[in-house]
């Protein structure tokens, strides 16, 4: 009897140090990080052979590409995670801050170079627009102050606990409403200040780092721009992809287990608490469990007895992507890392992406060359290309006859704009559009960063990184608070690791 009671304890004391992950996304992985530091027993159970989701590779014939993000800001946030383990990030990654974040191309020939510099990008906007150097200073002062006034706020706190809103940065955020500039869409705002087309279409780009459209989204989105101008872009030795892979030298370290090929059928509760995970029909017991998946994906497959709360199926998803990995036989001089090549009419493609839910003829197409950098990532004399348009989220569009069209619409651009027939450089190609996006990640519809941010309540209107109905359930990542992109996946890991304090 005794000995009973003894391995019952044993049992309870084990499972309450014991915590599943589901997903090893780059959210994934941080939670498994920081609670494993925490003196947790972690397993993350990922649905594909390898880790990362949406921050992936892909490595083909002496090429290498990033198949998902290709621009970090923001790289403390992941430095952090070796400081919590007491190592020096710098034995697992490099990062170089750029000094151009992006060259931007425009149909009348016109180039302008984002320095990241302000002052230089300034210069840069003054030169070639008929903007003020002044103005342009201007606004990436108040995108600064708009950040300090918000961060504490919306990125790196739970909008969803009471006492926080006592803290006195919301108050402060509170007084200052204005100058955080959530009545104003992003392009009120931008073309209120700016009067040439090109300064507010690069500033309205910014509204697609998360995934929203910056004639609906609201003007505090600026921030993005300061992030980037402010306080700098980066690229890391090895492509995006070496973060994953140092992180997984980490978790290898800290003996996380990740178990690959590990599909998750079901969050299995009672009583409104969670019990365990189902993975090939058979229960793993687990009383708290952190889930990386995307958030209504979660509800509509692995939480049958809860419905998805409409406040996330009321929202707009953010925007998804068509990108073509393009191995190319020569080498561009004219381009540089990340390269722009801008819609002659950025409204109509928004309302195309957003209202119409299809591609707009005359894309802005981003090309990302990571051999401009990363020697290695393409043989010599060679480059590999990501090019990405936006597009709608997956609607059961005819997404074969949308892929065809948009090919043409893309090589014709780019023909256009770098006076070149590309289609003959073209070695290899390999896609990825909202459908495969969608399952390889089980991103809900394909859109790349959960719901946009095309409403001024979107920031309140994200899911919390905790279930209020589900006692043990965890929620980090990019389609929950505070939003998508890897510096927010990341600060949405430590805040779910901040509540383990205050839980067990
Ligand atoms: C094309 C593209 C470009 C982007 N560009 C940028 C950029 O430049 N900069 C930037 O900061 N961000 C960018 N992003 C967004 C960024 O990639 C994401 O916000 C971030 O990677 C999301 O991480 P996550 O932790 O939410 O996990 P995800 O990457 O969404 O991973 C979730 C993981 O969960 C696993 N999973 C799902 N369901 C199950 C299940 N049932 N059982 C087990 N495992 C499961 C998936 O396989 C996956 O590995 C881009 C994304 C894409 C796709």
């Amino acid at each position: 009897m005794l000995l009973l009671s003894v391995n019952l304890f044993l049992n309870t004391l084990r499972m309450s140090k014991s915590v599943a992950v589901i997903g090893a996304g780059i959210g994934g992985l941080a939670i498994a990080i920081r609670l494993s530091l925490k003196g947790y027993q972690v397993t993350i159970f990922e649905k594909n052979s390898y880790a990362g989701g949406k921050l992936n590779q892909i490595e083909k014939d002496g090429f290498r590409f990033d198949t998902g993000p290709s621009l970090l800001t923001l790289p403390e946030s992941v430095i952090e995670l070796f400081e919590l383990a007491k190592k020096d990030y710098r034995d697992y990654l490099e990062f170089t801050k750029l000094s151009s974040t992006c060259k931007y191309f425009y149909s009348d020939g016109t180039e302008i170079n984002a320095y990241s510099e302000p002052e230089k990008f300034a210069e840069e906007i003054a030169e070639k627009t008929s903007d003020k150097k002044s103005d342009v200073l201007m606004f990436l002062d108040s995108n600064k102050r708009k950040y300090q006034l918000t961060s504490e706020i919306f990125i790196f706190n739970s909008l969803h606990k009471i006492k926080n809103y006592f803290k006195k940065e919301v108050i402060n955020g509170i007084i200052n409403i204005k100058d955080v500039d959530v009545f104003r869409t992003m392009n009120q705002a931008n073309s209120t200040l700016f009067h040439d087309k090109k300064t507010i279409q690069i500033f309205n780009r910014y509204a697609t780092y998360n995934g929203s459209n910056p004639y609906k989204a609201p003007a505090t989105l600026n921030i993005i721009s300061h992030l980037e101008h402010n306080e700098g872009a980066y690229i890391a030795k090895g492509g995006m992809y070496s973060i994953i892979k140092s992180l997984l030298d980490l978790c290898n370290q800290l003996s996380i287990k990740i178990e690959y090929n590990s599909n998750i059928e079901e969050i299995v509760t009672k009583n409104n608490k969670v019990i365990g995970l189902k993975i090939d029909n058979k229960i793993k017991e687990f009383n708290t469990v952190v889930n990386n998946m995307d958030v209504i994906n979660t509800y509509k497959k692995l939480l049958p007895n809860y419905k998805v709360p409409n406040y996330l199926t009321n929202q707009e998803g953010s925007s998804s992507a068509l990108i073509f990995y393009w191995s190319i036989n020569r080498n561009f001089p004219k381009l540089d890392l990340h390269n722009i090549l801008f819609s002659d009419n950025y409204k109509k493609e928004f309302d195309y992406i957003f209202t119409e839910k299809e591609i707009y003829k005359d894309p802005t197409v981003y090309i990302y060359i990571s051999s401009k950098y990363n020697k290695s990532d393409a043989p010599d004399g060679m480059e590999n290309w990501f090019v990405m348009i936006n597009t709608p989220y997956n609607e059961d569009q005819d997404w074969d006859k949308l892929i065809d069209q948009s090919r043409k619409n893309i090589i014709k651009k780019i023909n256009s704009f770098l006076k070149v027939d590309i289609e003959q450089n073209i070695i290899s190609e390999e896609i990825l559009d909202p459908r495969s996006i969608e399952t390889k990640t089980s991103s809900y519809r394909g859109s790349l960063y959960g719901n946009s941010s095309n409403s001024k309540f979107s920031a309140f209107l994200r899911h919390p990184n905790f279930s209020n109905k589900i006692k043990g359930l965890f929620f980090c990542g990019g389609s929950v608070h505070p939003g998508g992109g890897i510096p927010l996946a990341l600060a949405s890991a430590k805040i779910v690791s901040q509540m383990f304090d205050k839980n067990h």
